[in-house]
């Protein structure tokens, strides 16, 4: 199918993108253009107004200074999963990245188009969920940080305000000692994860000094498993300690996604199962 008219713009700076996304009331912020296109041709969004941000700089690269990382929303998942910084002090996130849909989309998606997409099924918002990221938004008003556990607020909503911008996401990374792993079930024709989890695992002395879970895909908004982390922080991580964290998954997920691809029972039962392995890995990364 075609899509709607619209007119197109290519804006050159976040201020004149704001000032576009102000002046045209039913406008849509075009970036690596793989979740909206797609939309758009189905006619499950028709803006009247396009706003390209493909060519604005400040947007664009990955900043690392020691463990701390600055990736700008046009960042895409290929250049997030082959950044040498990325991979040497957050490589769940280069992982998780490598793993998104194939080359194509890859190529041309972006972390910004990503989040704020805000698709039950991507992979960055769990990921970035267990990494405590900060997310930085623009608009007419200013800049303002978002904590990334209060951006997620429904399938396809965020906290962006109409005329904001996501312009970067930050986060510290983790060094020796501390292993991170980013499991999903993907769904055979797209990639995205029918469930994922993200678990991130800091071993000291034989013990877990701390444990960040996170579930994707399963909920309408990405969550963290808190009662695994606290059951699984200050133990010996074995065989039965992570089960036993994993299991408590399940409870977390009140309103599983159900729909033909996998029940929520189903979806609840995948959460455990992957935590549990994603549990497991992530401890052996810390270990080795
Ligand atoms: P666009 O499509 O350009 O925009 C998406 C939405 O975000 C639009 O509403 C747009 O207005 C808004 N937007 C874009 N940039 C900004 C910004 N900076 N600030 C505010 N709003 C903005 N994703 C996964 O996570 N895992 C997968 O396995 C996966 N597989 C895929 C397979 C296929 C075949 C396809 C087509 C997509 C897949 N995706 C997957 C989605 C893919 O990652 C998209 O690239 C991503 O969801 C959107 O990024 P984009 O840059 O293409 O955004």
């Amino acid at each position: 199918m075609y899509s709607a008219e619209f007119d197109y713009y290519r804006a050159k700076s976040v201020a004149e993108a704001a000032s576009l996304l102000r002046k045209h009331k039913n406008s849509r912020l075009l970036a690596g253009g793989h979740s909206l296109l797609p939309a758009m041709r189905l006619r499950l969004a028709s803006p009247s107004a396009l706003i390209d941000i493909g060519g604005i700089q400040a947007l664009a690269g990955i900043k690392a200074k020691g463990q701390s990382l600055e990736i700008g929303a046009l960042a895409t998942h290929g250049e997030i999963a082959a950044s040498a910084a990325v991979r040497k002090v957050c490589p769940i996130l280069a992982e998780a990245a490598g793993e998104i849909g194939d080359v194509q989309v890859r190529n041309r998606g972006t972390i910004g188009g990503s989040l704020a997409h805000a698709d039950p099924g991507a992979d960055y918002p769990t990921v970035l969920l267990a990494l405590d990221a900060t997310l930085s938004a623009a608009g007419q008003k200013g800049k303002r940080q978002i904590p990334v556990e209060k951006f997620f607020r429904d399938i396809f909503t965020t906290a962006l305000k109409a005329g904001e911008l996501l312009t970067s996401v930050r986060l510290t990374g983790y060094g020796a000692g501390t292993g991170g792993c980013y499991l999903k079930h993907r769904h055979p024709a797209s990639s995205f994860a029918v469930v994922g989890v993200a678990a991130i695992v800091e071993v000291e002395d034989g013990k877990c000094q701390s444990v960040r879970v996170a579930v994707g895909g399963a909920t309408s908004c990405p969550i963290r498993a808190t009662a695994a982390e606290k059951s699984l922080t200050g133990q010996r991580p074995d065989a039965g300690s992570i089960a036993s964290a994993a299991s408590k998954i399940a409870d977390a997920i009140t309103e599983p996604i159900g729909d033909l691809y996998a029940s929520g029972e189903y979806r609840r039962h995948l959460a455990t199962v992957l935590a549990r392995r994603a549990l497991t890995t992530a401890v052996a990364k810390a270990r080795s």
